[in-house]
């Protein structure tokens, strides 16, 4: 999982980087770290996400450093921010939100469908045993790669191409999380959803819906859980 050693000599080079200079709100640890408690308490524990390892992944993982350079300064806002190709990162609330659903337990195997920053990936990989997450756009599977292994993260592997697809030689999976919306469930997705596993996916195109998918011995089971917009899966 993630070491913090491996954060610090990310910090240092980062900070080396930039000349010693601040940019867009810099690397200042101490800040962001004050910064980073109070995003949990004001943004997701006041709206009522409970699980105590969701709760303390968010506070661990450094969200500044998934997002573009300038941008640090807003990484702890409460809203989705750009990262290039026309895709965003989430809402640091939606991304505990669908983690809390899921019901992860340590040693589950988890797909995760839209890589983009690789945030959700590092905030899952801090709970679970494995995380596969597939992205389409390379530019930022290559990125999010990068960043998740200078971290220290050891349980992740990563995949370009279509996540609708699934990624059929490692299923079935215990859980799967999408952060692209399909008009429907695509089939393969819950084909490769162990029997008492759990899928959450945004489904819709305009108004959106979270969809909370259960695999059960007789078939699957879905429940809308929130309102939600985002990028349409490509
Ligand atoms: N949880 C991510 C969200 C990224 S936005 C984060 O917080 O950074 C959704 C991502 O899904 C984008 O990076 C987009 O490129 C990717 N995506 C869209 N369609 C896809 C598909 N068919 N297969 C895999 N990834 C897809």
């Amino acid at each position: 999982m993630f070491r913090p050693g491996a954060l610090k000599r990310l910090l240092r080079r980062k900070a080396g980087g930039a000349g010693g200079k601040k940019a867009g709100g810099g690397i200042a640890a101490p800040d962001d770290d004050k910064l980073r408690l109070r995003m949990v308490e004001s943004q997701i524990a006041a709206r009522g996400v409970r699980d105590p390892r969701v709760l303390a992944a968010m506070r661990k993982v450094p969200r500044h450093l998934f997002v573009p350079p300038g941008q640090e300064s807003r990484a702890y806002d409460d809203e989705p921010l750009p990262i290039g190709a026309g895709q965003t990162i989430s809402q640091p609330y939606i991304v505990a939100f669908m983690t809390e659903v899921l019901d992860l337990r340590a040693e589950d195997r988890v797909l995760e469908v839209g890589t983009g920053s690789g945030y959700q990936t590092a905030v899952l990989a801090e709970i679970v045993r494995k995380v596969f997450s597939v992205e389409v756009i390379e530019e930022l599977s290559r990125r999010a790669s990068r960043t998740l292994e200078r971290l220290g993260y050891r349980n992740i592997v990563f995949r370009t191409g279509d996540g609708a697809r699934g990624w059929i030689e490692e299923a079935p999976f215990d859980a799967i999380l999408v952060a692209a919306a399909p008009a429907a469930v695509p089939p393969a997705l819950r084909d490769q959803l162990a029997v008492g596993g759990r899928m959450i996916i945004p489904v819709g195109s305009g108004a959106q819906e979270l969809v909370l998918v259960r695999r059960t011995e007789r078939g699957t089971e879905e429940a809308c859980v929130l309102s939600v917009r985002f990028v349409p899966l490509i």
